[in-house]
C-alpha cells in the first residue's frame, strides 16, 4: 500500500508495510523462511554490502517478514524507521548500544517494569555501562542526574505497576535541552493509546511479546526511530555522526541522515549482537497488530469496568489505576493516553499477603502468570513472585506491597471476570 498519511489507526494497522507478495500475488504476507538470499550478480551483492542498495543478504540483519513488521510498527509510532529484535529486552540493549561507551550512564525512571531494573541496575555495568534512577515527576532531579556522560533518558509512558502516567512531553524537554535522547518503552500503552514521538521522544521500544502480538505467543522487541534527534551536534554519538570503525569508517548520520541510526542498528547491532527476531515470531506479531486497536478498546472498557466494581468493594482497600478519578494520573492520562489509561493495575486485598495468595489460587479465568498483555485476563502477586528478592521497603516502594496483586485485563467478558474475582475475593477473606 502506498503511505497515505490521511490513513487512520485502523487501516495502517492491518496495512502499512504490507504488499500482495509480487512473486505469487499472496495476499497475506507470507512467512519467508529463508536464511539467505540470493544476489542478482556480483555487482548487487556489493552495492548490498556496501549499503548504497536496501535489500536482502541474510537474515540475522534483515527478512522481507520482519521488514513489514518494521515497517508497520515505524508507521503506527509515527517514526521513520524500525529494527526488531528478538524480546523486549533485546529491543532495549539495540536502543542503547549505538549511544553509549565504557563510562557512559543513562538516567532511568524508578518506575520500571522489573527486568528492566534489573538489566540497568546490574547486567549493563559488565559493558561499563550505568543506569541512575530518578523519579521522573521531579523534573530537577531528572535535570541534577544528567551529567556529561549521560547518552540518554529512559522511561515507560505507562508504568506497572501502581498505574503511573509519565509526563513524556516535560521530560522530553530537559532530555532535549541536555543534548541527549528520551528513549520510551511504550510496551503497556502501545501506539494505540500513546504516540511519543508526538510528545518528544527520540526513541521508541517495544516488548512485541505483549499487546502488539496480544495472545501470549511469541516474544519480540522493536525499536523505533523519529528520526529527528541530531546526533551531529555534539561529539556524544560518535558511533553515529564520526566514521564507524566497525563499517569501515563509514559515517551514519551524514550517509543517511534521519534514517542513521535504523542504518547502524541493522548493519552493525544485528550483524554483530545478533538479536535478531524470526521470521515466525514476526508473522505471529504481524497477525496480531492487526487487530490491536480493537482489542486494546475492550481491554480498557473492561479495565475501567473492572477498576471501579473493585473501588468500590468492602474486601478492596484501594486501586491504583490512572482510568479511575481517585488516581493522581487521572488528568495527566486524558494528554498522554487520550484513548484510555490501559488495562495494567493493582489493588490491595484487605487480610494482607495470606488473602493474595489465596485470591490467586481461587480465580478460574485469571490465569497466574508473569506476563501481561495477553488477551486473556492475568494476576500476579508480585510480593510472593517477581519482587520476592526484595525488601518490605522495597516491594512497598515498587508497587508491590504484599497486600497487593496486579491484573491485566483481558478481552474476555467483563461480568464473567468481575464474578471471578467476587467468588475468589469471598474465599480469600472469609
Ligand atoms: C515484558 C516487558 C519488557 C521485556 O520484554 P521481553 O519481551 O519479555 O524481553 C520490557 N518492558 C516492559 C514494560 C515489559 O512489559
Amino acid at each position: 500500500m502506498t503511505d497515505g498519511p490521511s490513513y487512520g489507526f485502523d487501516t495502517l494497522q492491518i496495512h502499512a508495510g504490507a504488499r500482495p507478495d509480487p512473486a505469487t500475488g499472496a495476499r497475506q504476507t507470507p512467512i519467508y523462511q529463508s536464511t539467505a538470499f540470493v544476489f542478482r550478480d556480483a555487482e548487487h551483492a556489493a552495492a548490498l554490502f556496501n549499503l548504497q542498495e536496501v535489500g536482502y543478504i541474510y537474515s540475522r540483519l534483515t527478512n522481507p517478514t520482519v521488514a513489514v513488521l518494521q515497517e508497520r510498527i515505524a508507521t503506527l509510532e509515527g517514526g521513520v524507521g524500525a529494527v526488531c529484535c528478538s524480546s523486549g529486552h533485546a529491543a532495549q540493549i539495540m536502543a542503547l548500544f549505538p549511544l553509549m561507551r565504557p563510562g557512559t550512564n543513562v538516567v532511568a525512571s524508578t518506575r520500571l517494569y522489573g527486568g528492566t531494573v534489573t538489566q540497568f541496575s546490574q547486567t549493563i555495568k559488565r559493558f561499563g555501562w550505568s543506569a541512575k534512577f530518578v523519579d521522573f515527576d521531579d523534573l530537577e532531579a531528572v535535570k541534577a542526574a544528567i551529567d556529561d556522560d549521560t547518552r540518554a533518558v529512559f522511561g515507560e509512558a505507562i508504568a506497572n505497576p501502581g498505574g503511573y502516567i509519565m509526563d513524556v512531553r516535560a521530560v522530553a524537554d530537559v532530555a532535549d535541552a541536555a543534548g541527549v535522547p528520551l528513549i520510551i518503552d511504550n510496551t503497556s500503552a502501545t501506539p494505540y493509546l500513546c504516540r511519543p514521538i508526538e510528545h518528544g521522544a527520540s526513541l521508541v521500544v517495544h516488548s512485541t511479546t505483549k499487546y502488539l502480538t496480544g495472545n501470549g505467543t511469541v516474544t519480540g522487541g522493536c525499536v523505533v526511530d523519529s528520526g529527528k534527534f541530531d546526533w551531529s551536534a555534539s561529539d556524544k554519538f560518535p558511533s553515529l555522526s564520526h566514521p564507524e570503525p566497525a563499517y569501515h569508517g563509514l559515517k551514519f548520520h551524514e550517509t543517511f541522515g534521519p534514517l542513521a541510526f535504523t542504518f547502524h542498528g541493522i548493519a552493525i547491532g544485528l550483524r554483530d549482537l545478533g538479536m535478531t527476531m524470526n521470521p515466525q515470531a514476526a508473522h505471529y506479531t504481524l497477525m496480531g497488530i492487526e487487530t490491536l486497536s480493537l482489542r486494546m478498546e475492550r481491554h480498557i472498557e473492561n479495565a475501567v469496568k473492572i477498576a471501579k466494581w473493585l473501588e468500590a468493594d468492602d474486601r478492596v482497600d484501594f486501586v491504583t489505576y490512572a482510568g479511575l478519578e481517585s488516581s493522581p494520573y487521572f488528568t495527566r492520562v486524558k494528554d498522554v493516553c487520550p484513548r484510555g489509561a490501559g488495562a495494567l493495575f493493582t489493588f490491595a486485598v484487605k487480610g494482607g499477603y495470606d488473602a493474595c495468595i489465596k485470591l490467586v489460587d481461587s480465580l478460574e479465568i485469571f490465569s497466574h502468570v508473569a506476563n501481561l498483555g495477553d488477551t486473556r485476563s492475568l494476576i500476579i502477586h508480585s510480593a510472593s513472585t517477581t519482587h520476592r528478592q526484595l525488601s518490605p521497603e522495597q516491594q512497598e516502594a515498587a508497587g508491590a506491597a504484599p497486600n497487593v496483586v496486579r491484573v491485566s485485563i483481558g478481552t474476555e467478558d467483563a461480568d464473567d471476570l468481575i464474578a471471578d474475582l467476587d467468588r475468589a475475593l469471598s474465599a480469600a477473606t472469609a
